[in-house]
């Protein structure tokens, strides 16, 4: 991390600020491209939902990405940033079917999670090509809210749907080509990776005209030193293996995705705020910086951990903090946490704040949302201009103006 120019980027655009070190995202896909080395059909798609920022997207477009959008919203966002249509998969959980027939207008793939939704596919749209997305019925992920693949989740096709899905595939009613799984975010443990990796691909031998499997996302980075992390080898090698054994099997070959999301762009992102006071109480010594869980909320939702650098005042002598927001509600960013000598004034940087951060802001307690730049060979361009206070007010409708 280049303190200096996190520090230069506070003082030129002010603070909250998002910074995002666009090579830090180079650096990261090279490491998966390294892990999967020895696949050769393979292509991967960001979660857009991590970082959607234009320029963000259309830097990843240019690393030749695909997008994994969530949304109708997130679909068209990829098409204005130039990605092609053919590499944008469209993976919605519960939406209205207007939604998936104006995806497949702009010429998406679609990637279905529910029998329902199938049968509404199949009458719009007979014997057209779909992913299915399986539940794979394990449970994954870092915490409760973003483990998503196990038999209690809304996600996913279950067992008891499987076989009338392969029937509607027999019957050509549906024509899937593309399996897909996404077991949760945060994924330690490597056997759940493989759990849903086997399952899989014993579901695909069910189907006729498969040509995909999509693996999702989930890649477990370290968020501090010593935090455990994905073992990409193993989890890349679980894949070979399954990959070899289809090929054997069917004599054909498969193509795989990824849906990244975090692991591309969570390193590359740091939030920087300023401490407003550093208030003394009976038991705590609160670091009372100028934002809140309104511009940073995965410390509040999901009790996550980011390290947090003092970059006015990076090697003082340490002291026990809780950091918190100004929210008129509990805002907590850290507790107990030590930090090099905090004073008011100083530039307090979270970590690993590039996935789901920005993304996840809102207005709440009518705050606005802050600035985001980037660090692109070595200049930090502005990429989103924070908001101003009218902008609170856009689309309100007075009635009781005169
Ligand atoms: C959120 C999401 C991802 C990305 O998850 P990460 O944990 O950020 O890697 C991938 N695929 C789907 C369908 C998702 O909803």
């Amino acid at each position: 991390m280049n303190i200096e120019k996190l520090k230069k980027a506070s003082e030129n655009f002010g603070t909250p600020l998002y910074v995002y070190d666009l090579s830090i995202i180079d650096s990261q896909l090279k490491k998966l491209k390294e892990a999967f080395k020895k696949l050769d059909n393979y292509q991967i798609h960001f979660a857009a939902k991590a970082l959607s920022n234009i320029s963000i997207l259309k830097y990843i477009n240019n690393l030749g990405l695909g997008l994994d959008a969530v949304s109708i919203e997130e679909v068209r966002t990829g098409i204005k940033c130039g990605y092609d249509v053919k590499k944008i998969l469209f993976t919605p959980n519960g939406v209205n079917f207007s939604e998936i027939k104006e995806a497949v207008a702009l010429g998406v793939k679609i990637n279905l999670d529910s029998l329902e939704s199938l049968i509404d596919f199949s009458k719009a749209y007979p014997n057209q090509t779909v992913s299915v997305r399986i539940n794979p019925g394990v449970m994954a992920g870092g915490n409760e809210n973003i483990s998503v693949g196990h038999l209690d989740s809304k996600f996913g096709i279950t067992e008891e749907s499987l076989d009338e899905i392969v029937k509607m595939d027999k019957e050509k009613k549906i024509k899937v080509t593309t399996l897909h799984i996404h077991t949760g975010s945060d994924i330690i443990e490597n056997n759940h990776f493989e759990l849903g990796i086997r399952k899989i691909f014993s579901v695909a031998h069910k189907f006729q005209n498969i040509e995909t499997i999509d693996l999702g996302g989930g890649i477990k980075i370290p968020y501090f030193l010593g935090d455990t992390e994905t073992d990409l080898n193993k989890y890349a090698e679980v894949i070979y293996e399954e990959v070899e054994k289809f090929k054997l099997k069917k004599g054909k070959d498969i193509k795989l995705i990824f849906e990244p999301g975090k692991f591309l762009v969570s390193d590359s992102g740091y939030f920087i705020t300023k401490v407003n006071y550093v208030k003394k109480s009976t038991k705590n010594t609160f670091v009372q910086v100028n934002s809140g869980f309104n511009h940073f909320v995965r410390p509040t939702l999901y009790k996550s951990y980011h390290e947090i650098v003092n970059l006015s005042n990076p090697n003082d002598k340490k002291f026990d903090y809780s950091v918190v927001g100004y929210i008129c509600e509990k805002d907590t960013f850290a507790e107990n946490r030590e930090i090099s000598k905090v004073s008011k004034g100083d530039l307090l940087c979270f970590k690993n704040s590039g996935a789901y951060g920005f993304t996840m802001t809102s207005n709440y307690n009518s705050r606005l949302k802050p600035t985001e730049v980037c660090i692109h060979k070595n200049e930090i361009k502005m990429i989103r201009e924070g908001e101003k206070f009218d902008d609170l007010f856009r689309g309100q409708i007075d009635i009781f103006s005169e």
